[in-house]
């Protein structure tokens, strides 16, 4: 009797040590495991921050605007301002051409102030059409045709009026995912006027060419190029959210909202002049 007994406490005696042994080992694996994918998550989020960052967020992108006037045939020499704003459909098909077959990707403000919390494509660029003239539509067809779109900054008192387009056209260019952007009410030096009327012609611009579009209008042109830094301010703090200058240059999305800089399209810019502009 006193043998088995003895028997019987080594044999409970040796059972809880083999489980005191396997509840180590568990345990010691379960937390090892524990530890271990702390560590790959720790570990993995570190990975993804230092090799695959946004590229967006890191890579400043180069964003050429074009600045086009008039897409018509006109060379006049009694007319030489109005001859230099104007290029042919035929070369700005030719520009269009180039633009398709090298890779650009055409934008409008909207994808800029989207930027960075959406990405930009690659070789975006933005074509502008200032001053809302009747044979923009032509561009506008042509654009639509070659699946682009570009932004058309309006002076909206000349909405309708001989020689610009017609309230009509400027819906259905905007219904068809055109940017509408807004170049004041009536063109004036906005660093050489009172402050009520500058106010006025940056507010009252926005709001009538938002009842033609339906659409927030955020995009700013100023006329002839003329501002200053008072200006600037007044155009941000009137809801815009880019404005463009006729500063010569490449725009880039590190570059001041208010001051963005365009490439000038002029009479005698025909494709070869056009390819150097996007290549300097
Ligand atoms: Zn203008």
């Amino acid at each position: 009797m006193k043998r088995g007994n003895r028997r019987k406490k080594i044999f409970i005696f040796v059972i809880i040590l083999v489980l005191i042994a396997l509840f180590s080992f568990f345990y010691f694996n379960y937390n090892k495991e524990k530890i271990t994918a702390d560590v790959v998550t720790k570990s993995d989020i570190k990975t993804v921050d230092l090799t695959n960052p946004d590229p967006d967020t890191r890579e400043e992108v180069k964003i050429p605007i074009i600045m086009y006037h008039h897409i018509r045939s006109y060379d006049r020499e009694d007319d030489p301002i109005g001859t230099n704003l104007s290029i042919s459909e035929e070369i700005f098909t030719e520009h269009l051409d180039h633009l398709k077959t090298n890779g650009y990707t055409t934008i409008t403000f909207d994808s800029l102030n989207k930027f960075p919390n959406s990405a930009l494509p690659q070789k975006p660029i933005i074509l502008t059409f200032d001053d809302g003239y009747d044979d923009n539509y032509q561009a506008y067809k042509l654009l639509k045709k070659n699946g682009m779109v570009g932004t058309f900054y309006i002076i909206s008192n000349y909405i309708d009026r001989a020689g610009h387009l017609t309230l009509e056209q400027i819906t259905k260019m905007s219904e068809s995912g055109m940017e509408i952007g807004s170049h004041t009410m009536n063109h004036l030096d906005l660093a050489n006027i009172s402050e009520e009327k500058l106010a006025s012609e940056l507010r009252e611009s926005k709001v009538r060419l938002e009842e033609v579009t339906k659409k927030p209008v955020e995009g700013f042109c100023y006329p002839a190029g003329k501002y200053n830094q008072h200006v600037v301010k007044m155009v941000e703090n009137a809801g815009y959210k880019t404005a463009t200058t006729t500063k010569t240059g490449i725009a880039s999305t590190k570059d001041p909202r208010f001051e963005l800089k365009r490439l000038r399209v002029s009479h005698n810019d025909g494709l070869k002049s056009f390819i150097n502009k996007l290549n300097d």
